[in-house]
């Protein structure tokens, strides 16, 4: 499976509900989680973001994807500024089968994905005994295990 994260804090329904709508476009969307309203991580004097992740089906190899991924946040208006402060919109590769890339420009799995409650708890309600092939462990077990206390709350 290849399994994108989608987050926004600006606007944050709009511009998922957009980026969805340009993923579509290019990918067959074959799964999509719940929308989770998500305490931010780092900086945090900023509005809760709204998270989600897609399970979706493309030829197109992990560079290709990636900057497929950044035009559709560049048409998107996101703008890179203050690190892990406010953005329009973050596409994120978490998985691609079971691939493992450590380049400069691209890690996957997401380096983080095992670290955050945002990424796994939608995760988990999608695809809970998918295997991470660098810890070999299920969605499940690194939800066990993850120390991250941030709130995540599934809207309806
Ligand atoms: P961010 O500002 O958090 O969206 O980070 C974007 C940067 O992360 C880009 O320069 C990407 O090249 C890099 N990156 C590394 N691994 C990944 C990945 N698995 N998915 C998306 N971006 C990645």
């Amino acid at each position: 499976m290849i399994i994108l994260s989608i987050g926004s804090n600006i606007n944050a329904s709009e511009n998922i509900t957009k980026a969805l709508s340009l993923l579509s476009t290019k990918f067959t969307i074959t799964t999509q989680s719940s929308f989770y309203k998500t305490e931010p991580v780092g900086y945090e004097n900023q509005e809760w973001f709204l998270n989600m992740v897609v399970v979706i089906e493309t030829d197109l190899d992990p560079h290709s994807l990636l900057e497929t991924l950044q035009e559709i946040e560049t048409e998107l208006g996101r703008e890179r500024t203050t690190q892990n402060g406010p953005r329009t919109c973050d596409l994120d590769i978490l998985l691609y089968k079971s691939k493992i890339i450590k380049e400069n420009n691209l890690t996957i799995p997401h380096p983080r994905l095992h670290e955050r409650n945002f990424v796994l708890v939608p995760l988990a309600e999608i695809a809970p005994n998918i295997r991470h092939p660098v810890f070999q462990k299920s969605i499940t077990q690194l939800q066990e295990e993850c120390k991250d206390t941030k709130e995540v709350h599934k809207t309806l």
